[in-house]
């Protein structure tokens, strides 16, 4: 993979561009998908943004959104824009499996692939230039790093400026995560410089759901939260049926793994869904516990240090069964 400034000599030659994300994308990935998109149309390039499935609907405020297609419900579309392009743009993920059904068609296109990204263990193999840096708090400050750095900083119009502020406030828990750096507070003061309102982002991510997802939280907090105070960890266990009873959608169920974390001496929480296809694990902890290599070593996955995400193939009850087992292992780490 070849530095990621290689490309800025090329920014002003319009071009066919497509930009990927990871599947079921949240703020930060819909968010650099969008700012980087309403960056580079100003150069007169052919820009789409394709997500591998459906997101949530609180995304869909962001400049852009109705435009991007959904490869599961568009695919031949998407398929004609990948035919056609000339980069393909791979953002918050590093590794095609991140995204779902659009991964083999990804991996064998011919054109230039670019990764920006902040996630562990990149496969590097798969990008022709790109940047990889697990200190920085969300690829949206990397998009906005990268603006910077391209010299087109005229270029941060309102569009950029909501989208990237909107996946700077999501991955940094509102600006709390020791990934928080004076860098992310001097990129938010820019943006307000440049006229950014910051209320309406905040409200559109967290003022934006039905009474329906609130009174889920209120069951699943009542009813679905175990916690293990000898190895300091809460687990979430969410059934099938939860999700049909309070007829729960892609995006809801976001943020709820935070919750326990405001419980006195908690260093790890752990939240699983009982999805269709998949038990979708999530992992959050805090200090030196690391849930990157714990989503690695158990389930299938991988992400940050203090929050990452896996899965499972198993039952229910068999993958709770085996946190448990993994948690029991874990002991000295958790303490
Ligand atoms: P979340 O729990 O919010 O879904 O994900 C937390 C972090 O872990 C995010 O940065 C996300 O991209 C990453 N992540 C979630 N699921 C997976 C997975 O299955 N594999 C990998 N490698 N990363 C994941
Ligand atoms: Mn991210």
């Amino acid at each position: 993979m070849r530095p990621i400034q290689e490309i800025f000599p090329l920014l002003d030659k319009p071009t066919n561009i497509a930009i990927t994300t990871h599947q079921k994308p949240d703020a930060d990935a819909m968010g650099s998908s969008l700012g980087l998109c309403n960056f580079l149309i100003q150069f007169g390039h052919q820009v789409t943004v394709i997500s591998p499935t459906n997101w949530a609907s609180w995304v869909n405020w962001m400049p852009g959104a109705k435009k991007v297609l959904d490869y599961e419900l568009q695919r031949q579309k998407a398929d004609a824009v990948l035919d056609k392009a000339e980069w393909l743009f791979c953002l918050d993920y590093n590794h095609f499996d991140r995204t779902k059904g659009l991964g083999p068609r990804l991996a064998s296109l011919n054109c230039v692939k670019i990764l920006i990204d902040h996630h562990e263990a990149p496969d590097e193999k798969s990008f022709d230039y790109g940047i990889s840096d697990i200190t920085r708090s969300s690829t949206c400050e990397m998009i906005y790093d990268f603006i910077l750095a391209s010299g087109y900083k005229d270029k941060i119009n309102t569009e950029v400026a909501e989208c990237i502020y909107a996946g700077v406030v999501a991955d940094t828990g509102s600006f709390r995560f020791p990934s928080v750096s004076a860098n992310v507070h001097r990129l938010v003061a820019d943006l307000k410089d440049k006229g950014l309102l910051h209320t309406p982002v905040h409200e559109a991510l967290y003022d934006n759901f039905l009474e329906n997802r609130l009174r889920f939280v209120g069951n699943v907090l009542l009813n679905r939260m175990e916690i293990f105070y000898e190895y300091n960890t809460a687990l979430i266990a969410i059934p099938k049926s939860d999700l049909l009873k309070y007829n729960i959608k892609t995006g809801d169920t976001e943020g709820l793994v935070n919750y326990p974390m405001s419980i006195q001496g908690i260093k790890l929480v752990a939240l699983v869904i009982d999805r269709d296809e998949e038990r979708k694990w999530s992992f959050r902890s805090k200090g030196d516990f690391d849930c990157n290599t714990f989503a690695r070593k158990y389930f299938e996955g991988g992400g940050h240090f203090n929050a990452s995400g896996g899965r499972s193939s198993d039952p229910l009850p068999e993958t709770v069964k085996k946190f448990k087992r993994a948690m029991k292992e874990n002991e000295a780490q958790l303490q």
